[in-house]
């Protein structure tokens, strides 16, 4: 059995650098905003080529946590509108909503599954104030237009990075192409740490030093509080464990990278829709996914022949029970894909022999 992703097998590589981390985790006594999670903060920026990178508690926080603090800079203020993708994770949609603004989703590009420029010129209005830019999958699409747009209508870009970690577009890193970032490091993500983690990335001065006292109850100085905050600190050991496995991350998203192109060339069956994809650095490839019209056919199929796949995702944010406001809106393309997409194993530690046999039971479809 093939299964989607092994993180034991993806983690296990680090087994002795992690040990000697926790010893020292534990022999440090400091296990909140000490000096692993500014060291990490350090690294992350670097690798970014942001000025500052804010450790948080995970990805949804990251994003609530941006406009949070957007809204308290004056940038932004309650009730005001922020485009965003259809299709995507329900994490953009709660943050904007955590955070007293208003989403408007807007229909997504049924070639990049993400949002093109001519969807967002389209649904701008007087009242639109902000865009949250998706990178699904771990794709940067239309960065350059995206933010030239942004900049001449004077609205605030933000990143959702939580899939492209290390994603460059046009010399720029993901998190380093709108005003500020979010990323996650959940567990099964390109950058993964062993539990919940997150952070946020920005050249923004002012805006970072927000963020930092909003994660911690909104102080700056332990016991006086500027703002209501909310308590969203990066553990030191999951930046411990971060740091050690970001040096690996070029590498593993080019190995990323490879897989997909095999998988591009050699996946020949008509009844098999490939991802768009550029043969640039401004995908990581966290997924890879594949359109069908039968996909629970496709998934039996698979599942018969020892591949887990997995759908990424099965339902729009605008169909959960959760958003009800949402429920009378219709979006053809990203329910199209919603309801033709299911991804396939793509991962660093995939063997030889292991990306072989996708590839002949994709085409023996
Ligand atoms: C994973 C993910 C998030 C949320 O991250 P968490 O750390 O799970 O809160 C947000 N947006 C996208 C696109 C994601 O893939």
């Amino acid at each position: 059995m093939i299964p989607y992703l092994d993180l034991h097998k993806i983690n296990k590589p680090y087994d002795a650098a992690f040990l000697e981390a926790t010893q020292n985790f534990l022999n440090s006594g400091r296990y909140i905003l000490g000096e692993k999670l500014s060291d990490f903060e350090r690294d992350f920026a670097h690798f970014c080529e942001t000025k500052h990178s804010i450790g948080v508690g995970n990805g949804l926080d990251a994003l609530v946590l941006i406009f949070k603090a957007y809204i308290l800079k004056g940038d932004l203020k309650e009730g005001d509108e922020i485009l965003v993708s259809a299709n995507t994770y329900i994490a953009c949609i709660l943050a904007i909503q955590n955070a007293g603004l208003k989403p408007i989703l807007v229909d997504t590009n049924l070639d990049t599954y993400n949002l093109s420029i001519e969807n967002i010129k389209k649904a701008t209005t007087q009242y639109t104030k902000g865009i949250l830019m998706v990178h699904l999958y771990g794709q940067i699409t239309d960065a350059d237009e995206i933010v030239t747009f942004s900049k001449e209508m004077g609205l605030i870009l933000v990143e959702d990075a939580a899939q492209a970690h290390g994603a460059i577009s046009h010399k720029k890193r993901a998190g380093n192409i709108g005003n500020a970032a979010g990323f996650s490091f959940y567990p099964g993500k390109n950058l993964g740490a062993l539990g919940d983690a997150g952070a946020i990335t920005t050249n923004d001065s002012a805006l970072a030093e927000i963020i930092r006292a909003l994660r911690n109850y909104g102080s700056e100085m332990k016991y006086y509080n500027l703002y209501k905050g909310i308590n969203s600190r990066l553990d030191d050991i999951q930046a411990a464990f971060l740091s050690i496995k970001l040096k690996d991350l070029d590498f593993d998203n080019d190995k990323r990278r490879g897989i997909a192109k095999r998988y591009l060339k050699e996946i020949v069956n008509p009844k098999v829709k490939l991802p768009f994809y550029d043969g640039s650095e401004n995908h990581v490839f966290h997924v890879f996914t594949l359109r069908l019209e039968d996909r629970e056919n496709f998934q039996l199929f698979m599942l018969k022949n020892g591949i887990q796949t997995l759908i990424h995702y099965p339902v729009a944010p605008h169909k959960q029970e959760a958003m009800s406001e949402f429920h009378h809106l219709i979006f053809p393309v990203s329910e199209q894909i919603h309801n033709q997409i299911v991804s396939i194993p793509l991962h660093p530690m995939l063997t030889n022999e292991e990306i072989a046999k996708i590839i002949e039971v994709v085409n023996s479809y």
